[in-house]
């Protein structure tokens, strides 16, 4: 067995000591760390992070040369055990690397555990040691079991390995059955009056709804157990999905609370979520979702993983996009927030992916086969570039499932069930998608994934959403969309301009990413909004901005502030709805 032990000791100097013991080594045998993580689409380089590295066979020092920025061989003779002991330095507080500091330890195998070239898919052991007193272990890695220790486990190879992440420390942890699966919740870092029960008692409800989805009443998850490690920190929000469980960020201040001594039970924790929490029970579906799509039912390119470079698929639009979709959508179904407050979160991704230009250039496909360099290397004109495949693959799962239902034909639950069933939860191309949807549609929708998926027409959400009663409302447009820039803004930096957007009146006066708006017309800016009274709409308006050190004179074009900019769109049902509009939109929003 290829064995890995990981000593946690060395808190103060945020680093992993790692033994790796390779029974049988090959005369040159290859050892190599993941330059990326599954789940988050960007090469990371994680062995930047290793030092110390030494190898012996037999008690004796060995040769150990390094061939790239992620590979070594070891000079091997004979079939005496291969060690090799390195350091992972661990200051990395978000759920893709590693973690250790005096309160709380964390890690994926993908930045600590080397991977043993040839070897990948014998059995991997992991044991820890050197845990600071009264500090617990959580993970789905299964336990080594008979006659081994608590800390010991085993993964059958890998891939296997590094697909559980681990968490160390003094957490509250709690647990609930779902159609006879055990969860478990672990949460890190919360405040004292976090109300765990509150928590476990949403995430439970979610994760009902989840199963119910994939595999109707009296179904079966398609796991044995689920963790859901949460992280509560005071900034900060994310997750990644893994096979069994996932790593969750989330803000410790929007968490459940229970009342104050001599405080209404009611007011501390109202049975609406509050918009915060809404976000964390958002994140909570999204990553559980995931566990069946793209950990099991997964594009095609996804079967075999390749640790050693990006791995390309033209299929996030699907396994993000759609995931956003249901995400919110199962957190509504599961009756934590009403119709009201999904249909504000949709506006939410109508403004955001009506706000970003790059549509008009790259389709959801492309940006997924793009993530690598764009999406996850975002910068000041990201915007221009490209379109977050979450948002508008959201989208496109909306115009799938309003087109399916209004047709009278299922509904895009319907295609994903299909796809889950048809393909026994494995991966898929394409083509599978397209089949399903003209099995469930019983029509070809080929147009429609030619125009929405691989074009960049504008999506037909208007018309579609008018036939379940939902009009889209415009709102005013601020005065950053009416510039066509997006800009910060606070008394210590006044008003600096982050991105300009293509074909914007911003662009057209010269402001560029990075410029301070110090005045208009003659007067000071102090805030974005000044510029409304401080501009003219007959005459060009003078700018000053400071660019580098210089301060530098532009003209905004006259009544650029008065054009008609888009401004935040917000789909509302309405009260005139034809009955048949509303029992569609009774049926989309709840299942
Ligand atoms: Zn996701």
């Amino acid at each position: 067995m290829i064995r890995y032990l990981i000593d946690a000791s060395a808190t103060s100097s945020h680093s992993f000591a790692v033994e790796l013991g390779v029974p049988r080594p090959a005369a040159e045998q290859r050892l190599s760390l993941p330059v990326w993580i599954p789940g988050s689409y960007l090469v990371r380089e994680f062995a930047r992070h290793l030092y110390a590295l030494r190898a012996e066979q037999g008690g004796r020092a060995i040769g150990l040369r390094q061939i790239d920025k992620a590979s070594w061989i070891a000079d091997c003779q004979g079939d005496a055990d291969l060690v090799v002991r390195y350091r992972v330095y661990a200051f990395d507080v978000s759920v893709r690397a590693a973690f250790l500091d005096a309160t709380r330890g964390f890690f994926n195998g993908t930045g600590v555990c080397l991977r043993v070239e040839g070897r990948e898919d014998e059995s991997h052991g992991l044991a820890l040691r050197g845990l600071p007193a009264g500090w617990e272990v959580a993970t789905t890695l299964a336990p080594r079991g008979e006659g081994a220790g608590p800390l010991e486990f085993v993964a059958a190879g890998y891939d296997e390995l590094v697909d559980h992440p681990v968490e160390l420390g003094r957490f509250w942890r709690g647990r609930f059955d779902v159609a006879g699966t055990a969860h478990e919740f672990v949460v890190a870092g919360a405040l004292p009056d976090f109300d765990g029960a509150r928590l476990l008692a949403d995430a439970r409800r979610i994760c009902e709804a989840e199963i119910l989805f994939w595999h109707g009443p009296g179904g079966k998850a398609p796991f044995d157990r689920y963790l859901f490690l949460l992280n509560a920190v005071d900034e900060g929000q994310g997750g990644l999905e893994h096979r069994s469980s996932t790593a969750l960020i989330a803000p410790r201040r929007e968490l459940p609370r229970r009342a104050l001594p001599g405080e209404n039970a009611k007011t501390a924790s109202p049975a609406e979520a509050s918009e915060g929490y809404a976000g964390v029970l958002g994140l909570i579906a999204h990553e559980y979702f995931h566990a069946w799509n793209v950990k099991r039912m997964k594009p095609r390119e996804f079967a075999r993983l390749d640790f050693a470079r990006e791995n390309y698929t033209e299929l996030l639009w699907f396994f993000e996009g759609f995931t956003s979709y249901y995400d919110d959508l199962l957190v509504a179904r599961s009756g934590l927030i009403d119709a009201a407050r999904y249909l504000k979160l949709l506006g939410k991704t109508l403004t955001a992916v009506a706000a970003t230009p790059g549509r008009e250039v790259q389709s959801v496909a492309a940006a997924s086969f793009d993530a690598w360099v764009k999406y996850y290397r975002g910068d000041e004109n990201t915007p221009n570039a490209t379109v977050s495949y979450y948002a508008k693959g959201a989208l496109v799962a909306l115009a799938f499932d309003l087109t399916l239902r209004s047709e009278g034909h299922g509904s895009l639950d319907a295609v994903m069930r299909r796809l889950w069933s048809q393909h026994g939860g494995g991966p898929i191309a394409e083509a599978d998608i397209a089949a399903a949807l003209e099995a469930v549609g019983a029509r070809s929708y080929a147009a429609e994934i030619a125009a929405w998926v691989h074009g960049t027409v504008e999506l037909p959400l208007e018309a579609l959403l008018r036939r379940f009663g939902v009009e889209i409302e415009r709102q005013p447009a601020t005065v950053a969309q009416r510039l066509g820039v997006r800009a910060s803004e606070s008394a210590l930096t006044g008003v600096k301009i982050t991105h300009v957007l293509r074909g914007g009146a911003g662009e057209r006066a010269g402001l560029a990413a990075g410029d301070e708006l110090v005045a208009a017309g003659g007067w000071r800016l102090r805030r974005l909004d000044d510029l409304l009274r401080s501009a003219s709409a007959s005459a060009a308006t003078p700018l000053l901005v400071a660019r580098d050190q210089r301060l530098v004179e532009l003209a905004l074009d006259a009544g650029a502030l008065a054009a008609a900019a888009a401004g935040a769109l917000q789909p509302r049902r309405v009260d005139s709805a034809s009955a048949e509009a509303r029992a569609l939109c009774e049926a989309w929003l709840s299942g």
